[in-house]
């Protein structure tokens, strides 16, 4: 049983959308990250990407929660991964929709959004 209500799920996802736009797009953007294929395949057992699902973008370096909303296209530079992972910076589209442009603010795949989004709301996350 979820231990958060109605009333509270609701608050949480409009704080997620608040936080970033694209947490409210169905299905998700894509983002433009480009995977990451280990050539180990499906008999790799025990390998973080064949048999553990990580997934890795070989575009900016990002891993599964510190990936960017958008893919920023180059290597991400040092240090930028923990804070896209700690929610403090994201790459998204600018509103025309096609450049990619470093903000502050959690992006769709960091954990640290849903922790955000109850910190606005003032639920325990
Ligand atoms: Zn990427
Ligand atoms: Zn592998």
């Amino acid at each position: 049983m979820s231990r958060y209500s109605d009333a509270d799920l609701a608050a949480i996802s409009e704080a997620r959308i608040a936080l970033n736009p694209a947490a409210g797009q169905d299905p998700p953007p894509d983002g433009g990250h480009v995977a990451y294929v280990c050539p180990g395949g499906e008999d790799h057992w025990g390998c973080m990407f064949c048999d553990g699902g990580l997934f890795a973008c070989i575009v900016c370096g990002g891993l599964d929660g510190g990936l960017t909303t958008q893919c920023p296209g180059t290597r991400m530079m040092a240090g930028y991964r923990q804070l896209v992972y700690a929610g403090e910076l994201d790459c998204r589209l600018d509103p025309t929709g096609e450049r990619a442009v470093w903000v502050d603010g959690p992006s769709i795949h960091t954990p640290a959004l849903w922790r955000l989004a109850c910190e606005r709301v003032g639920v325990r996350a």
